[in-house]
């Protein structure tokens, strides 16, 4: 069968390279060679998000290391900043860990200002709190420096950041953000498979670990720092997640970082010029848009066409060869979003759009 490209916002597509290198022959976890393969790419991820600490792999998608956040840092109690489904869902994890916890929504669409955390965070009963950069589901990026800048005033509250689908594509400074974890799953803008995460953790976070009683095992924050510091991983990493991240971080590299973050920008410039095109607007409010994603409101055209029929369009593009998706949760249908993550360039997503244009003009 005939390979569809995948333009959803995750899982992306994975390059011949990388699968070519996720299929290296195996090796053992606590041998040198994964020790010399996990100590050659440690310096590459710490560039990648700008920190002196350790940056973990976690055999595990995201959600792994987001409940773990939870569990290592949460003693007080946990402020969800919430504006979308993926950030929705961590205040019901967070309650499920039998943290207690509590809501800061927006409405989708919106993105978390600061303002608002500070306010909360004023009431000193907090220890911690979740932030989402890039909300998947709504298309949403929240202003993260200005957040982070609340952490001067509020230095014992933990601020853990998702950064699921925007690490790799958008400039984040862990370190000079001062926050305290950042979380990236490979399936997103690394394009690699799904099964891995990326995380990173500061000293405060760590002492605070140390501190919890119930922080688990297979996701304890400490077990993580002890075991990077020897090169290796708590428990059998997917060690071809580990080869084809070292493959990913040469490409990385090789592109230069400051030109892979101009390339999102223009290849999701060139969604939002699509969508205007063709009538559209788009879902987040003005200024707050991803980068890495666009969701795309699916309304009528002043003056011309109604409301696109999204599955019959999706269906449309998906005979061309592309998936793109048809919206999550309960925008689904009302809104579509389309990826420009991964190795995308203004050529491929031209071949997209070619498609796209194709399909419109066949509703
Ligand atoms: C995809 C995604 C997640 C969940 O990732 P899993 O790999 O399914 O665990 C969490 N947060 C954001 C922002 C995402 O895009």
């Amino acid at each position: 069968m005939a390979h569809v490209k995948l333009h959803i916002p995750g899982p992306i597509e994975v390059s011949e390279k990388t699968f070519k290198a996720f299929c290296s022959p195996m090796i053992g976890h606590r041998g040198q060679g994964f020790k010399d393969l996990y100590a050659k790419i440690q310096p590459q991820l710490q560039q990648l998000l700008y920190t002196k600490q350790l940056v973990y792999i976690s055999t595990s998608s995201a959600w792994g290391v987001m409940e773990g956040a939870i569990r290592n840092l949460v003693s007080k109690k946990v402020l969800n900043c919430m504006c979308g489904a993926f950030s929705d869902k961590w205040f019901d994890v967070a309650k499920r860990c039998g943290k207690d916890a509590e809501a800061l929504q927006v409405a989708w669409g919106s993105p978390i200002r600061a303002e608002a955390v500070d306010k909360k965070l004023a009431t000193g009963q907090f220890d911690a709190l979740t932030v989402i950069h890039n909300e998947t589901s709504t298309g949403v990026m929240s202003p993260i420096a200005e957040i982070a800048a609340l952490k001067k005033k509020y230095p014992d509250v933990m601020f853990i950041v998702d950064t699921v689908s925007s690490m790799t594509a958008v400039k984040l400074e862990f370190d000079a953000l001062s926050i305290d974890v950042m979380i990236a799953g490979t399936q997103k803008a690394f394009a690699l498979p799904p099964g891995t995460a990326i995380f990173t953790c500061s000293k405060a976070a760590l002492a605070k670990a140390a501190t919890m009683k119930d922080r688990g095992y297979y996701f304890d924050f400490v077990e993580f720092q002890k075991n990077a510091e020897q090169s290796m991983t708590p428990s059998t990493p997917s060690i071809g997640h580990v080869y084809a991240l070292a493959s990913k971080l040469e490409d990385i590299f090789a592109e230069g970082l400051e030109a892979r973050y101009a390339r999102h920008r223009k290849t999701n410039q060139m969604t939002r010029d699509w969508a205007a095109k063709h009538g559209f607007t788009l879902f987040p409010d003005k200024g707050f848009e991803s980068l890495t994603l666009t969701c795309v409101n699916n309304g009528a055209k002043p003056g011309g066409r109604a409301a696109v029929d999204v599955p019959k369009l999706q269906k449309l593009v998906k005979d061309q060869g592309f998936l793109i998706d048809g919206g999550y949760g309960k925008i689904k249908g009302t809104t579509f979003r389309v990826s420009n993550m991964g190795d995308e360039t203004e050529a491929t997503m031209s071949q997209l759009f070619a498609a796209m244009d194709k399909a419109m003009a066949q509703l």
